[in-house]
């Protein structure tokens, strides 16, 4: 079947996209692959992911799947290309999906907010995180704070059936 699937280009087009996070539910979709390595390579092209490939030219895609809160306006536009080329686009973690942990400097007191004040300037970070509905339409969400594998495999039995 992986065969045709290659020959036909039936193999969904996937990409990856981490933005302000650990990176760490993007780590959780690896090691799924100790289980489904071999699915998945009959089943997906990965098309962008920065733990795994070089080249960061957004392409078009059947899935995008998001990790990461958005802090910063060059995320936003970055989003909002990764909308644009995806069919299917997927908050990945509740960074993603709420904004929690990044988004708890929203909620500081205002002397904190003050002390921190430089640093958000220099690092050119917008007044407060927001998770990705802010910005664009999300299909659908994996949460967790890393997501866990099985919940990202029954997804992909789901979006690969
Ligand atoms: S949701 Fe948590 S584990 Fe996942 S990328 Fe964000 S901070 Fe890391």
């Amino acid at each position: 079947m992986s065969f045709f699937r290659e020959l036909f280009g039936m193999k969904k087009r996937v990409g990856f996209f981490s933005f302000t996070c650990c990176e760490g539910c993007s780590i959780s979709f690896i090691e799924t692959l100790n289980i489904k390595f071999e699915e998945y390579l009959s089943k997906i092209k990965i098309v962008n992911f920065r733990a795994l490939k070089k080249e960061d030219k957004i392409r078009r895609m059947e899935i995008a799947f998001v990790e990461g809160a958005i802090s910063t306006e060059s995320e936003v536009r970055k989003l909002k290309e990764i909308r644009s080329k995806a069919k299917k686009l997927v908050a990945l973690g509740s960074g993603a999906a709420n904004g929690y942990p990044s988004n708890q400097r929203n909620k500081f007191s205002n002397e904190k907010k003050r002390f921190i004040q430089p640093l958000l300037v220099r690092f050119r970070q917008n007044k407060t995180i927001e998770p990705l509905k802010t910005y664009v339409k999300v299909d659908d969400e994996i949460n967790g704070c890393p997501v866990e594998e099985k919940d990202i495999m029954r997804k992909m039995e789901e979006y690969l059936a």
